[in-house]
């Protein structure tokens, strides 16, 4: 047990329940690939089978997948995407040098690959992935259901003549017909079955579709949503705020010195300060506030029917906070000492967007940090 700091709380960084144990570990994802996988390549094979010319991009990635014996995981569709569209030379040449060196693309390399040359324009492709197959599954699941409420109609209609066969004088063709109905509704009865799994099937891989789509919105450092959801979310704020005429506000929040705290304790050490100024800043949200990565050291809160000044509070609130936190690193147990944040805060007025309010807050931020950083400026 170490001894309490009294006029500071000492926190080993690593102990503290971080939110990065939302962040789904490598492992999960794997699983997750593996029930993908069947389900996905058998519908990649189908979709658009009416066209036998030229197989889509979509087609063209599953057949990737498939040959390298890739599981159909977000990163893997994003890398694929990326190379069979060409979006950048480097990744194009990197996949080609991979292929040439081990005869295929392999999941460490290919997280090799994706690490080196990460775009921006990856998520927004494949999120576009996604829908596609989403409203795709909602199609095939829709013939599905139709399908099997067919087939239980003609089992019915079979059903009623067999009774009325039986009903009447029994002879020898008879008897067959109804030998052979009585077969034919078994057969009805077991595609209904079939079509009533695809469909549950197709339900399956709709929930892990949402959640492909949840881990593209997420930043996987940290485990809070990543800066295209938190864009989508803003967008989606400033309609609602305008429909109901409730106010709006967001705290634009960057790290002070991380640099040097980076340079003193190294890369691993400023991760998981990131983790924990991620943690303590999602301890605010809930009720109406989102967080949200940034990027780098930088993050930002939405507060949905707050105004600046109420924002301005619980921003301060998590700013006290973390100042009186006494840092330690937990594997080495060296001292890193204290830890600030500097925010802007802005809100929503008459004839903005989405890009003015950020811009707003941001130069509030940027007033934060001129007036001597660890503390939280009003924008306007
Ligand atoms: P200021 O108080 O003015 O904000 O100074 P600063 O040092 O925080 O700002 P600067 O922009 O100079 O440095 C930000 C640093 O954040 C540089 C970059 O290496 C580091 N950084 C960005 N992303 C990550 C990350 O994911 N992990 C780690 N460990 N460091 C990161
Ligand atoms: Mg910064
Ligand atoms: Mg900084």
């Amino acid at each position: 047990m170490s001894t309490p700091v009294p006029s500071a709380r000492a926190v080993p960084i690593d102990a503290e329940p971080g939110v990065n144990r939302r962040t789904p570990h490598q492992d999960d994802a794997r699983q997750r690939g593996g029930r993908l996988s069947q389900a996905v390549r058998s519908w990649f094979g189908k979709e658009e089978a009416n066209d036998a010319s030229e197989p889509s991009l979509f087609q063209q990635i599953g057949m990737f997948l498939d040959a390298h014996q890739l599981e159909p995981t977000p990163p893997h569709y994003e890398l694929v995407h990326g190379y069979l569209t060409k979006v950048d030379r480097k990744l194009v040449e990197a996949v080609d040098r991979a292929i040439a060196r081990l005869g295929r693309l392999t999941p460490e390399t290919a997280e090799l690959i994706l690490s080196e040359v990460r775009t921006d324009m990856s998520a927004e492709m494949l999120a576009g992935l996604i829908d596609k197959a989403q409203s795709g599954l909602t199609h095939i699941a829709g013939l599905a259901r139709q399908s099997g409420a067919d087939a239980k109609a003609y089992g019915q209609a079979l059903e009623t003549k067999v009774a009325d066969l039986k009903g009447g004088s029994p002879d020898e063709t008879i008897a067959a017909l109804v030998e052979l109905t009585g077969s034919m509704i078994e057969k009805t009865r077991s595609a209904e079955q079939q079509l009533r799994d695809a469909g549950k099937q197709m339900n399956q891989l709709r929930g892990s579709l949402a959640e492909a789509r949840r881990l593209a919105e997420s930043d996987q450092l940290t485990g809070l949503a990543n800066r295209r959801a938190f864009e989508n979310r803003l967008r989606r704020a400033i309609i609602q705020a305008r429909e109901t005429a409730k106010p709006l506000a967001l705290a634009f929040c960057d790290i002070d010195h991380f640099k040097q705290i980076n340079d003193t304790h190294g890369h691993d050490v400023g991760d998981r300060i990131l983790k924990f100024v991620a943690q303590r800043l999602a301890s605010a949200s809930g009720n109406n506030c989102f967080v949200a990565r940034h990027g780098g050291e930088e993050f930002v809160m939405l507060f949905e029917g707050l105004t600046a000044d109420q924002a301005y509070k619980i921003v301060d609130t998590v700013r006290v906070d973390l100042e009186e936190r006494r840092l330690v690193a937990k594997q080495s147990g060296e001292p890193i000492g204290r830890v600030s944040f500097s925010a802007g805060v802005a809100e929503l007025s008459e004839g903005e967007t989405g890009r003015t309010m950020l811009r707003a807050a941001d130069q509030a931020l940027y007033r934060a940090k001129q007036q001597g950083r660890n503390r939280v400026e009003l924008a306007g």
